[in-house]
Order: C-alpha cells, then structure tokens, then sequence
C-alpha cells in the first residue's frame, strides 16, 4: 500500500482511470511526473502561455514519497523547476496547483478523512463519518511572485503549521486550527451551503479512488497471498486528503496508507518545557475510526459484509440524517451519511457506540461498479501471470494471452506481438527504473491491453474501445475450461461490473482542444484534453509493430533538451 500510495504511483493509478473516464475521474489536479514528462510539462505550458499571454499558472512541485509537506514548492513557470546534480530533476509528481480553494475565517485548509479499506476480495470501503480539518495559519492570498514561498499561506500540513507562531491550539472542535470536519460543514451549512452534496461528493471521490487503486493493489496482493488458499485477511486504514475548491468541488491532494493516529500534541507548558498533551480533536476523530476498524475486523465477529450504518443502531450521536445522490443527473441509490454533532458523548450503559464507520461499498456498488474495467484487464494479467510470487508478465506469458484470446489475426502476427511486448516493457522499465523484476508490470499490460483495442475497434471511443477488447477476451477464456496457466477463472468481483458495463454509457467522443485551459476549474473539468499519458498514447499510435522502435527517450535526454 505504501509503494502504491506514493505520489507519483497514485497519479498514474488515477490518470489511468481518466483516459477511461475523463468526466468522473476529474476531482485530481493535471499532473506530470518527472523528470520523465519533464519536456511534456514544459512545451504545453509554453504553448499554453504563448496563445495567451495573460496566462499566469501556479504549480505544485511535491517529491515522490515525501510527506508532511517536506519539499513541496510552487513554481509558475517549468524554468523554475529544482534541479538536482546538475541537469536532472527529482523524481516527484508537479501539479496544477488550485488556487481558488475555499477559505474559512480567511484561511485555506484541507480535510483529512479516514478511509478503511476493509477487503480486496470482495471490495469493502468503510469512510469516517468525522474527520479533521486542518488550517493555515496565514490568511490566504492567491498565489503570486512574492507570496510564493510563504509555506504557512499555501500547505495545510500540520507538521508546519504547528511551527508558526499563529497555531491556535484549542480544547474545542470547532474553532482553532485543527478542528473537526463536522463542525466545518455545521458552520458551513449555516451559510447556505449544501453539505449533502458535499459528503455526497466525497464519498464518490473517495470510491472511485479506491477503485483506481484496486487493480495494482490486488498484483500485489496475489504475490504474496495466492487467491484460493486460507491466510490473514488484510486490511488498512488510510488517510485521504481532500481539499475544497471556493464552488465546493472536493479535490483528492493524496492518500496517506500510514496515517498518524496520534491523539495528543506537543506543547510548551512552561517556557522551554514540551510535554505531550491530549488533543481533543484528534481524540474525538481517531478513536473512533481504531475502535470500529477492531469491531469490524475481529475474526470472532466475522460477518458478511453488512449495509448498516449508525442509523440502524441506538445512537449516541445528535446526527441529521441526510439522503444524498451522487450524481443528481442519474436517479442513483441514495448515499447517505449521518452528520455527527461536534458534542459526541461516549455510548450509555457500557454499550459500545454506534459505528462512526460507514460502508460506502459494496453498499453503492450499482453507481460504480461500472469504473471497475481497469480490475477486468488485471484479472487476465493475474490469469497469465504464472509464477507465484512474480507481479510481472514474461514475453511468454503475453503471448498465451494473445494466443487464448485468439487476438493474433492477418492484422496482429505474432512477430508484431513480440514487438509490442518488447517496445512497451522496455519504456516503462525506463520509467520504473528502481524495479529490478524484469518483464511487463501491470500499468505497461494495462498500455499495451489499451493499444490492442484502438487498434481493433478503431472508431471507438477508448472506454468503448476496451470494453469491447474485454469482452473478446472473456468470452474466449470463459470457452477454454480449466483457465490459464494463471489458474482459475477468480473474477467474482468483477463479474458484477462486467454486467453493468454497457458501452451505452459511455461518454462520445471528444475533440482535443488546443489550449491549455485558463482556469483550474477548466483544466479540472477537462482533464482528458492535457493529460500527458493521452499524448503519450497519441504518440504510440503509431507503433510500428514490423520494426522496432526508437529506444525510450532517456531521463537526461528529456531534461537536456
Ligand atoms: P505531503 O504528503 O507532503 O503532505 P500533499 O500532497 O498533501 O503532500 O501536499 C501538501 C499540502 O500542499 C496539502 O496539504 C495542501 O495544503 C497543499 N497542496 C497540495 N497539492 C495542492 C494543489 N494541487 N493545489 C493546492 N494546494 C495543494
């Protein structure tokens, strides 16, 4: 969880899902990862700002696998990028940075909300109904030259707020600046705002990112636990952080897999005396996410997957029950959530409280199981995978796939085949340059499966594209008994998403647009059109599969040029 958590995993994890689905998927900020897309990120913004010179962007620059805001800075144009021994950048993830976030008292702040992914198989996703938020201690200006450096304006972490001499510490949970979720959606409820469609568009984020990470999870997952076989359930309670935009869009700013769980702070009691100190914001939020994940996890208590939340239950908390929909275009099942009170007391009676853990999945599976196509291809990739323990695909292994899912024709030999497998391998090692597994990872499987569906249905749109694709390969692999060499045919939790997925639903094709959009709003509504792994793809239309291609372009190169 923590190699795929890390920034620049996350953002191929969910670019992916946004070729496929442009529209639900457009809750992350564009991003490039470098140094790969380094020439990519700088000649779109250089057109960009070239067909409109009033084009001022800000950019987020976050290092791989860092964390409480350690190395994060703004840049407002590629040139300012750091450069490490000498020509190179780091590897880390730069991102559009949203610069109209909605500010409460002035100050910009994030929400941090626990997420328990309960299972893989079948995927359970439990969200805190509480959670934190957490405030800038300088009140927030968009971003310009001379505030650019000002870390206490720009970066919610606490770990650096805590630093300013603004932190207001407070025994309360609804002022200072950490305070809970609720007591933020309380205030803003009482301004007008609909905090249904709030949490309701949270929760979404939060499945579809699960969604998006589930492929790769479940290659991992394999490898060390063989599907079949008894062994440890697994589970992991994850940190999400969210920020709102000023018209109340959530964006995902990451996930945590290791979130603290801390539940006192440091504090100068006396001057140059630090003692620790409970926190009763962190107290009134954790607690309850460690005490539910125990409930819920305890093998003596072990249940099917049950649809319940506090509601059913007697309650401690002096909640609202509110409906939500996820999407107020389709008449969807309703999500809901209950709205804990900032004064939860403890449950009476030494009756434990009711679940401040609500299960948002399967519980909404109808609205999302369609998204899960990705997990559809990583079941043929785990099929044909082979070895236990191995997590890439071997040029052998890659053409029984071709071979049993009789995808070779007059069109696709099998000498351009073995090209595929050798021009797509070699340019994500490239990319990946710290795994020393040789042969084709999932994200290059996922590529290459991409490829072999333009090339086949060629006047559809993508998601139609591979969606079609799937269906060829399992019908032909439902007719071979006995499956692979990968074992079973193990796809009951993508049996239910193969049903519900009708190319009706997908969206028509759209036409790139030119520009570089100028406004977050914009570029967040449009991913699609600037995503780097669109042009990336664009340009490996035209793989020519009886020749081998040019080598990757190396790392150095990209910066040099
Ligand atoms: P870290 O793991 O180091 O905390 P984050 O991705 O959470 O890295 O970023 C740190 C902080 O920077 C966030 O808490 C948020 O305040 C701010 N931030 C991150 N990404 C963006 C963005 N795209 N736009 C605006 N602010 C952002």
């Amino acid at each position: 969880m923590i190699e795929m958590l890390r920034k620049i995993n996350l953002s191929r994890a969910v670019r992916t899902m946004q070729e496929l689905f442009p529209e639900e998927y457009n809750f992350y900020p564009r991003s490039w990862i470098l140094p790969e897309e380094y020439q990519l990120f700088s000649t779109q913004i250089r057109l960009a700002k070239d067909s409109d010179a009033s084009l001022k962007p800000t950019f987020i620059v976050k290092p791989d696998g860092g964390s409480q805001g350690d190395g994060i800075y703004l840049i407002r144009d590629p040139s300012d990028l750091r450069v490490i021994a000498g020509s190179q950048t780091k590897q880390s993830v730069v991102q559009e940075y949203i610069h109209k976030p909605l500010l409460i008292d002035k100050l910009k702040f994030d929400i941090r909300l626990y997420v328990l992914v309960k299972s893989l198989e079948p995927l359970e996703i439990y969200i805190a109904k509480e959670g934190l938020s957490r405030f800038c201690t300088e009140p927030y200006q968009e971003p310009s030259q001379k505030n650019l450096s000002h870390v206490f304006m720009h970066l919610t972490n606490y770990s650096l707020n805590i630093q300013s001499g603004n932190f207001v510490h407070s025994n309360s949970l609804s002022s200072g600046s950490k305070r809970t979720f609720s007591s933020v959606l309380y205030r803003l409820a009482s301004k007008g705002v609909d905090i249904k469609k709030v949490w309701s568009d949270i929760i979404s984020l939060v499945i579809k990112t699960v969604i998006a990470l589930v492929p790769e999870l479940k290659v991992y997952y394999q490898a060390d636990i063989p599907p079949g076989k008894p062994g440890p359930s697994c589970f992991q309670i994850l940190g999400f952080d969210i920020l709102l935009m000023k018209n109340l869009k959530p964006v995902l700013l990451e996930v945590n897999a290791n979130p603290s769980m801390r539940i006192e702070h440091e504090q100068e009691v006396s001057p140059g005396v630090f003692e620790y100190v409970p926190s009763p914001v962190d107290e009134e939020v954790k607690v309850g996410v460690i005490r539910d994940t125990l409930r819920l996890m305890d093998p003596a208590q072990r249940k099917p997957p049950v649809n319940r939340d506090s509601s059913d239950q007697a309650t401690v908390f002096q909640s609202s029950t509110v409906q939500f929909w996820s999407n107020p275009e389709q008449q969807q099942e309703e999500m809901s959530v209950e709205v804990g009170s900032p004064e939860q007391g403890p449950g009476e009676g030494g009756v434990l409280p009711s679940l401040c853990l609500k299960q948002v999945f399967p519980k909404y599976t109808k609205q999302f199981s369609y998204l899960r196509t990705v997990e559809r291809i990583t079941a043929l990739f785990l099929r044909f995978l082979g070895v236990k323990g191995n997590m890439r695909l071997g040029p052998t292994g890659f053409r029984t796939f071709i071979r049993n899912c009789k995808l070779s024709n007059s069109n696709l030999s099998m000498a351009s085949v073995d090209i595929l497998y050798i021009d797509i391998t070699r340019r994500w090692s490239g990319m990946l340059p710290e795994s020393r597994e040789s042969g084709m990872g999932l994200q290059a499987f996922v590529e290459a499966f991409f490829y072999l569906a333009q090339r086949r249905f060629k006047s559809l749109s993508l998601r139609e594209q591979v969606v079609s694709l799937l269906e060829v390969c399992e019908a032909q692999l439902e007719n071979q008994v006995g499956g692979g060499p990968g074992g079973p045919l193990a796809e009951d939790s993508t049996s239910s998403a193969r049903r519900s997925v009708s190319c009706s639903r997908t969206q028509p094709g759209r036409t790139p647009h030119p520009h570089y959009a100028s406004t977050t709003s914009q570029a967040l509504l449009a991913p699609q059109l600037y995503s780097p792994a669109v042009q990336r793809r664009a340009s490996s239309q035209d793989y020519r599969l009886h020749q081998r291609l040019r080598p990757p372009q190396t790392h150095k190169a990209s910066v040099d040029n």
